[in-house]
This record gives C-alpha cells, sequence and structure tokens, in this order.
C-alpha cells in the first residue's frame, strides 16, 4: 500500500475525512503524540490498527472527539458522571483521557472485551479539523509499531508505517511530546492509569482525592493484573539496552565518564553534556519537565538511529509533576533496569 502523505490543507483534511469514513487508516498529529487513526464506530476498521502496529488486541485504544457534545449523539458511554463534567470543563480540550462506563456504539475491538471506554478530546487544531471532516469518532492508539518509542513527528510515523497505512497527515512537531494522562472514573476513588501532561495534583484539584495505580511507578509482580493493559507491556524502548541511573549530578557524571565503553551513550540534561566524555543524546533541561516530556521519545528515536549505540546511561528524572510522566516511560524504556549510585 502506497502511504500518502498529507498536510494542513482544505483539500488534505477532505482527504483525511474521505479514508477516514471508508473505513482506512490515517496517522494524525495531536499535541501529545501522533496518533494512528480509524473510524471507532467501525469495528472492521478498527482492527486493522491492531494489525499494522502489533498491537496485542487486548490493549483497548483511545476514542478521540472534536466537540463534548459527540459523547451524546454517538452514544460513547452509558454514565457522564458529575466529575467527568468537572474534568472536562477544566481540562477539555487537553491531554487528559477520561474511562467510563461504555456505551452501546462502542465495538468490543475499541474497548478489547473490556465494559469501559477510554475518551479524549485533543486540544491540537489540525486534529480537531480531522475528526470534524471524518465525521465520526476516531479510535486512536500511538502510531508507533507496538512496544517502540512514540512518535513526536509525522517521519517517525513514516519510519513506523510507510506502507502500513493509507495516509500521515504532517502537522510539525508534537508540543506535549507524551501520551495523554489517562484517569479512570470507573474505580472509587478515581485512579490515574497513565501520568502525562496533565498532573495528579491538578487532577486532585478538580475532583479532590485520586488513587495512582501501583504500575505507574512500580514494575507489575509476577501474574498481577493491570488495570490499564497497555501498561503490562515493555514499551517506548530503543533497540539499545537502557540502564536508569538514580543520583545526584556529580554522581551521573563521574559513573557514566568512568564507566565508558566504545558501543555506550548517555541520555542526560542538558547541562550534563559539558561534563560528559562519551557521546550523549538530551533529556531536556534540569528541572524542566515539560522540556523533557517534549525531548524524550525523540532523544530515544535519535539513539535508534545511531547503529553504535548498544548500552544507554539515562539520568533517572524526578517523578514530581510531569515528571511522573517522564519517569514513567523511561523506566518502562529501561525494562525496569535501575542503579542506585547512592547505594554503590
Ligand atoms: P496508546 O493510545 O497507545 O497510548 O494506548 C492507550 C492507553 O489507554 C493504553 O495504556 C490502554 O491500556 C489505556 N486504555 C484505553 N482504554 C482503556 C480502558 N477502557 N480501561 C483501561 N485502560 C484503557
Ligand atoms: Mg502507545
Amino acid at each position: 500500500m502506497k502511504t500518502l502523505l498529507l498536510h494542513d490543507t482544505e483539500q488534505d483534511i477532505k482527504t483525511a475525512g474521505e479514508i477516514l469514513r471508508n473505513g482506512g487508516l490515517v496517522g494524525i498529529p495531536t499535541e501529545t503524540v501522533y496518533g494512528l487513526a480509524a473510524n471507532a464506530l467501525d469495528g472492521r476498521a478498527v482492527a486493522e490498527i491492531f494489525k499494522a502496529k502489533g498491537r496485542p488486541m487486548d490493549n483497548p485504544l483511545i476514542v478521540h472527539i472534536a466537540d463534548i457534545e459527540d459523547i451524546a449523539r454517538f452514544s460513547l458511554v452509558s454514565e457522564f458522571p458529575e466529575k467527568a463534567r468537572l474534568l472536562a470543563e477544566k481540562f477539555w480540550s487537553g491531554p487528559l483521557t477520561i474511562i467510563l462506563p461504555k456505551g452501546s456504539s462502542i465495538p468490543d475491538e475499541v474497548s478489547a472485551g473490556l465494559d469501559t471506554v477510554a475518551i479524549r478530546f485533543p486540544s491540537h487544531p489540525l486534529a480537531q479539523k480531522i475528526i470534524k471532516s471524518a465525521g465520526v469518532p476516531l479510535a486512536a492508539p500511538s502510531a508507533n509499531l507496538s512496544g517502540s518509542p512514540s512518535p513526536t513527528t509525522a517521519a517517525h510515523v513514516m519510519n513506523d508505517m510507510d506502507g502500513r497505512i493509507n495516509a500521515v497527515v504532517d502537522g510539525g512537531e508534537c508540543s506535549v511530546g507524551l501520551e495523554s494522562t489517562v484517569l479512570t472514573l470507573a474505580s472509587d476513588p478515581p485512579r490515574l492509569l497513565r501520568p502525562g501532561g496533565i498532573t495528579a495534583e491538578q487532577l486532585e484539584a478538580v475532583i479532590g482525592k485520586i488513587a495512582i495505580d501501583d504500575a505507574v511507578l512500580n514494575k507489575l509482580r509476577d501474574g498481577e493484573k493491570a488495570a490499564s493493559p497497555g501498561m503490562k507491556y515493555k514499551h517506548y524502548a530503543p533497540k539499545a539496552r537502557v540502564i536508569m541511573l538514580r543520583g545526584s549530578d556529580s554522581g551521573y557524571i563521574n559513573y557514566v565518564n568512568n564507566h565508558k565503553i566504545e558501543a555506550a551513550a548517555a541520555l542526560c540534561y542538558d547541562e550534563d553534556m559539558k561534563s560528559l566524555t562519551l557521546k550523549a543524546f538530551s533529556l531536556g533541561k534540569r528541572g524542566d519537565y515539560s522540556s523533557q516530556a517534549h525531548r524524550l521519545f525523540s532523544s530515544l528515536r535519535a539513539i535508534d538511529r545511531d547503529e553504535s549505540v548498544k548500552l544507554v546511561y539515562a539520568r533517572c528524572p524526578s517523578p514530581k509533576g510531569v515528571g511522573m510522566a517522564v519517569y514513567n516511560r523511561l523506566i518502562r524504556a529501561a525494562g525496569f533496569e535501575v542503579i542506585d549510585l547512592e547505594k554503590l
């Protein structure tokens, strides 16, 4: 299949909408990462997403809307509680996904057989235009091959999906750079399943106490069931082995410089670069969690393109605020391999 590269023009948006309405797959920009979209109401079209990505069928998808009214218009949920209304008012459109009891129109392919559905209203103007052009809600996971880092540019999507999907719409670089925050309202108290650009503190300021799922910061124990099926898979990983190093600035710099081997590289704060004597990739600015979110996947992909790199010494980001999302992705990229430099 030839994959069309489309742009932000009236004609191209119309083309993307037609492809989607006819059951095709289109890579679309959002403010979080690029999504791989299909008509959310068409189980056959949605099944193609899993094939294109090599995604396990038990990992449900997020349904993207371009108007709050779409939820009622398309019977996407069976209940829209007060807390959902408060969150939608405050954080939509934006990088928050809310999980609710699913409505009658949601095919099993979208919810992976669960009785809940994940809904998000993206803020990216081009994403909204494409959803409106399609005229239906769009189911879309990240537009990467399953397991590899999420795409934050159209070139990343092409790299993984060229020949596997009908089109990609180029909307430039994603501003947030990490996937949305996922909160389920199907449990009491509401539970954070995946941290993202909207922080736990911001959510609590609107709806009061929330629980943080164990799998957000820790490895699932053998046999433990994931509340969010996506959390159980190895994720976001470049081909090289990644080791996360927890410790101070000087501890990190000393360890890395002393364990230099030819195939090793650093994934470090911009401020560390001048003190390191090996190849280094940016994890953004120290203490600036949004810059780290923005850089992370792009740097993991740059590491993948550099075939000489077989081992990556990554800084351990602070799990505060948006840092929790960066930590959550990077520890999975490292397969939970962490060295505590203070304990050496
Ligand atoms: P992706 O779009 O690739 O970032 O994946 C969507 C994420 O949302 C995955 O981690 C899913 O496990 C999670 N998710 C989607 N729907 C549900 C649901 N109904 N219940 C729990 N988690 C969900
Ligand atoms: Mg994904």
